[in-house]
């Protein structure tokens, strides 16, 4: 059995161990989401790749949702000491080993695909971590700033200061993954689409997580020609993200904060999209996505068993395929 499931960070990484929990025989794919990646204090930040890893790895705060378990923060704090910008991201000691290996083997000429697979050595997430590209794709946020009588001033500054630092809250317009037009899917992405038995959406943030892998030329029609089932598990509930701040994406995109206006934008494959079947919350039971198969099950990923069992089997039905 084989489970291709494209995913972000957080979200991504709670659904994979349900996926991986499903079914511990199924070779596992995640094509994970690279373009909120940043260059911080020298240091080349995978965030979504480590929330996955170090999940699926047990060596995640599953508290605070991101990092590392017994973090500590004194490199954080000698920075600020010396006023060395920026401040406001969370860069833990533990962590930054992990982005210190990566930087180092970036700069020695490996693509980010073999120095994941080199991080995931130590971590054995018992899944295949595959980054969507080995190129350099980020996005920024264009803010568009209400000057008093002036206009408005436009000015970009790269997702994670938009999310991290200023927390969503100010205006933005657009935006802008640079570098995915020229970008191409890491080794064994298109491969892994062809030969699945399954694919999953994870409930992942869709505007930056989602939609950023689905940008990279080559990945979509790989998904729009794959033979196996494209399902789709939605990361609203109820008309709002179960955690982390989505609904700030949506709009800036035109998409309605809910889980059939999440599943209109990725559409069905049946009438041009990408869906064959769109998983919604108990609480979202009839919403319709025409020409998929739309199925109501509690969407709430607790712990991986439930995940697996309320989840996973649903979309595995969907698709057609049984446990091994
Ligand atoms: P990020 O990269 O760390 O922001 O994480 P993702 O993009 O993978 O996922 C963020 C999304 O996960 C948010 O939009 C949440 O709505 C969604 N999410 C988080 N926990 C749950 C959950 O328990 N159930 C569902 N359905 N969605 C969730
Ligand atoms: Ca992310």
């Amino acid at each position: 059995m084989r489970i291709v499931v494209l995913a972000g960070g957080i979200g991504g990484a709670r659904f994979l161990q349900g996926v991986r929990a499903w079914d511990q025989n199924a070779e596992i794919t995640a094509v994970v989401n690279t373009a909120d990646d940043v260059t911080l204090h020298g240091l080349r930040i995978c965030t979504d790749l480590d929330s996955v890893m170090y999940t699926l790895g047990g060596g995640h705060d599953e508290e605070r949702g991101w990092g590392r378990t017994g973090e500590t923060w004194a490199v954080k704090d000698e920075l600020a000491e010396y006023g060395a910008e920026p401040t406001w991201f969370g860069l833990g000691d533990k962590d930054i080993a992990t982005h210190l290996v990566r930087t180092r083997m970036l700069d020695a000429g490996y693509p980010l695909s073999a120095v994941t697979d080199a991080l995931c050595d130590r971590w054995k997430p018992g899944v295949r971590l595959l980054p969507m590209t080995d190129d350099r794709v980020e996005t920024h946020v264009v803010l568009a700033e209400e000057l008093e009588g002036a206009g408005v001033r436009r000015r970009a500054v790269h997702f994670q200061e938009w999310w991290v630092r200023y927390r969503a809250s100010l205006k933005a317009d657009r935006f802008v993954q640079v570098g995915i037009e020229d970008a191409k899917p890491a080794p064994g992405v298109l491969e892994a689409i062809a030969a699945a038995d399954l694919i999953l959406f994870a409930p992942s943030n869709p505007v930056v997580s989602i939609d950023t892998i689905l940008g990279v030329p080559g990945i979509r029609a790989g998904l729009a020609a794959a033979s196996a089932k494209v399902v789709g598990v939605s990361p609203i509930i109820g008309g709002a993200p179960v955690r982390g701040m989505a609904e700030k994406c949506l709009p800036v995109v035109g998409v309605e904060v809910s889980a059939s206006g999440v599943g209109a934008h990725y559409g069905a494959r049946a009438y041009g999209g990408l869906l064959d079947g769109w998983l919604v919350d108990e609480t979202d039971a009839g919403t319709v996505l025409f020409g998929a198969d739309v199925r109501a099950v509690p969407l709430w990923m607790t712990d991986p068993e439930t995940t697996a069992r309320t989840m996973v089997s649903e979309a595995a039905a969907i698709g057609g395929i049984g446990r091994e």
